[in-house]
């Protein structure tokens, strides 16, 4: 199946079964913001939520977090994204697109007679780069002037830094230490695309680690593999995964080292989480700016210093892209074809369908108890409509790992079947054992 293929069928199969909408869509939508549906929302909720317990309730040395999305605007100063987070936007004259000038379809020098536009291919009408600030700029307040302007934060990390020491005295942490957060993020990108890869507003996850300076190069390290192993332990592929080490021509102005961890979608491999040392480049920035002092206090040393920061930065949009792209599966089961998700049991939206075998004789009764029964403890679907083969590949493209039917032996001796969905074997179990049956199974 052709990359492009596959993305076309992805992004069909998200609308149709309530992964993922585009925003707006009875108005024609709205540019690269998307809606998360039914199913979506539910994989969403379960990536963050994995990611919250392991970063989080799994240990004893982070603390949680939720800023504002709305900071004070010397935030954005300090922190050199008003001056700095800028990409170079060219403009064709002649058919009207965009483009950031690093894009490696132009060819030529943008703003000179041998650029040639990668849409329309007329030559000498790009226009030079203009620097371009990808911050929404609101206004607080009822008047719109230039002193109530804010910004709509366009990374998760600086709600971290601004409150660190409030955390750290209020946690009672000591260094090393880390602060995590989930949280919306806005960029006006000149080129998003690519479904739910670049868009204008998504999510983060981001934890920043406070260390001791000369200790921060061996948690860059820790830190990294750390975070490759969770991608690992969500069931991605490690052969669509790597790291791409950060050049000192890529480097971001804050960083000392950087790595990416790259996923192999059908578009080509692209980041998804970036892994930087920042130094102390951003307490500094907000001590020098605030007038606070942001020092820390090492009771074991004896000494005050400024931490240095490791960051974990993954967008929970990005994973979820990741983790479609990598669970779906066109596969033929005797003489059909399926389209199938194999989720991780524990991150997928539905844990079980609950199925009556045909709709008479008993079975649905029995069926609806049972849903009933496991409601609450774990998402299930109850469904009779259509042949139990229809109903199983529904299941299948909805990525639910088990599907639990009654059948005619059901009402005789209290057993159902349950199927799993990637490999298509039967158990047949007791009615009564399905919970623990489920709970085995779906806690990973
Ligand atoms: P890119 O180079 O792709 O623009 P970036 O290096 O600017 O990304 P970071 O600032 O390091 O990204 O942000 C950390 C993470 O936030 C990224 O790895 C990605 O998962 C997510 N992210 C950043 N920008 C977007 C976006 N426009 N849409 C969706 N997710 C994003």
């Amino acid at each position: 199946m052709a990359n492009t293929d596959r993305m076309e069928k992805l992004v069909s199969l998200c609308k149709r079964r309530g992964f993922i909408f585009q925003s707006s869509e009875i108005y024609g939508g709205l540019g690269s913001v998307w809606d998360y549906g039914p199913l979506g929302v539910e994989l969403k909720k379960n990536l963050k939520d994995r990611w919250w317990r392991a970063m989080v309730h799994a240990r004893d040395d982070i603390e949680g977090l939720d800023a504002g999305i709305l900071m004070h605007p010397r935030v954005w100063e300090a922190s050199g994204h008003l001056a700095g987070f800028t990409d170079p936007l060219v403009d064709c004259k002649q058919c009207k697109q965009r483009f950031r000038g690093d894009d490696p379809r132009i060819r030529g020098t943008p703003g000179q007679p041998d650029a040639q536009c990668p849409v329309c291919g007329t030559k000498g009408m790009l226009t030079a780069p203009r620097m371009f600030n990808l911050m929404f700029k609101t206004f607080m307040g009822p008047v719109e002037e230039d002193a109530a302007v804010v910004y709509m934060r366009p990374e998760t990390a600086q709600g971290i830094y601004v409150n660190y020491l409030n955390v750290q005295q209020a946690s009672r942490q000591k260094i090393p230490f880390g602060i995590a957060q989930i949280g919306k993020a806005f960029r006006n990108e000149i080129t998003p695309g690519n479904f739910i890869f670049r868009t204008r507003e998504f999510e983060q996850m981001e934890m920043q680690f406070f260390v001791r300076p000369g200790t921060d190069e061996a948690w860059f390290e820790f830190w990294r593999h750390e975070r490759m192993g969770w991608h690992e332990r969500l069931g991605i592929r490690k052969e669509r995964l790597r790291f791409h080490q950060h050049g000192t021509d890529e480097l971001a102005h804050y960083a000392k080292a950087a790595y990416d961890i790259e996923y192999e979608f059908p578009f080509g491999w692209n980041e998804f989480e970036g892994i930087h040392n920042r130094t102390d480049f951003d307490l500094s920035r907000h001590q020098q700016f605030s007038g606070k002092k942001l020092e820390y206090f090492d009771q074991e040393r004896n000494e005050r210093y400024l931490p240095y920061v490791v960051e974990t930065s993954v967008g929970a949009d990005r994973t979820a892209l990741a983790v479609l792209c990598d669970a779906y599966h066109e596969e033929e089961v005797a003489g059909e074809n399926r389209v199938v998700l194999r989720f991780l049991p524990s991150i997928a939206p539905i844990k079980a369908a609950v199925l009556p075998l045909v709709n008479r004789d008993g079975m649905p009764e029995v069926a609806k108890r049972i849903h009933d029964d496991l409601r609450g403890r774990y998402t299930v679907f109850y469904d009779d409509g259509g042949s139990i083969g229809r109903r199983y590949r529904r299941q299948d493209e909805a990525g639910t790992p088990f599907a639990v039917t009654v059948d005619g032996q059901t009402t005789q001796d209290g057993t159902v079947t349950v199927r799993h969905r990637d490999t298509l074997v039967q158990d047949r179990i007791g009615a009564g054992a399905i919970a623990g049956y489920l709970a085995e199974r779906v806690a990973t």
